[in-house]
């Protein structure tokens, strides 16, 4: 059965006495709670991932990278490998955030690329992809969307599924208070399932876990994740405070 996760991107944010004091916080929260089926993912920046990766070992929490580079060293300037990631105990990793597609110019090439390197060191991706709003407001997101999948992903052998989590951001949503409606996630999903499944079998559709991000907030998660393909989020701006994440956790 494909796992429930909420994960929190915290993007550019706190720094590293601020990314360990949160990430006590949100182990504390979800000390007591039987997560079943539940997984609770935080994103700190490259400075942090050492320190709450080590806190979060003893805790119900796992800890995801943001951002990656393909090749395993060398003279590349500011970049971080997968290699480097496992050495602090780090094996998730976020890829094809749009901020990383739209800021620093990642393309669907690019992403394969970096996919495969995370699937090579036994790493888990959460592989975020959404259409812009104009692509929305022409018909075209599920065109969009279905290609950056099938440009990123579909090299892949059905057995690399198992370490890839999906994560649906229609790019209109984030960080800008305006979410898609459960309908219109649900929607998506089922689509996202159905191209899967057509690409390799119902099982391994069925087995991914689909995300859905797009300002995701205490109000309105419960509804979100009730829709049947949405299996939890990836969360931005609540995913810096506590009890926002702890009542998104609650949602699920
Ligand atoms: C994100 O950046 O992945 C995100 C979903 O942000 P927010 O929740 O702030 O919209």
């Amino acid at each position: 059965m494909r796992a429930k996760i909420v994960a929190g991107n915290w993007k550019m944010n706190n720094d590293l006495e601020e990314s360990k004091s949160l990430v006590k916080k949100v182990a504390k929260s979800i000390k007591k709670k039987s997560l079943n089926n539940t997984r609770v993912i935080v994103a700190p920046t490259f400075v942090s991932l050492d320190k709450v990766s080590k806190i979060a070992k003893e805790t119900k929490v796992e800890v995801a990278a943001q951002n990656m580079h393909f090749e395993k060293n060398g003279a590349f300037t500011g970049e971080v490998s997968a290699e480097m990631l496992k050495s602090v105990g780090v094996k998730i990793v976020i890829l094809g955030h749009s901020e990383r597609r739209e800021y620093f110019g990642e393309t669907d090439a690019l992403l394969a690329k970096k996919v495969d390197t995370a699937l090579a060191n036994k790493m888990e991706v959460i592989f975020c992809f959404g259409e812009v709003l104009e692509d929305r407001k022409s018909g075209k997101h599920f065109d969009v969307v279905e290609s950056q999948i099938k440009n990123a992903l579909f090299h892949l052998e059905a057995k690399a599924w198992k370490n890839i989590i999906l994560a649906y951001e229609p790019v209109w949503a984030i960080g800008t208070g305006e979410t898609a409606s459960p309908e219109q996630a649900q929607e998506m999903h089922a689509f996202i399932r159905k191209i899967v499944a057509e690409k390799y079998t119902s099982e391994v559709a069925e087995d991914v876990s689909i995300l859905y991000g797009g300002s995701v907030k205490p109000a309105n998660a419960e509804e979100i994740f009730s829709k049947p393909d949405v299996d939890g989020g990836l969360i931005g701006g609540a995913a810096l405070n506590k009890d926002d994440f702890k009542a998104i956790i609650d949602a699920i």
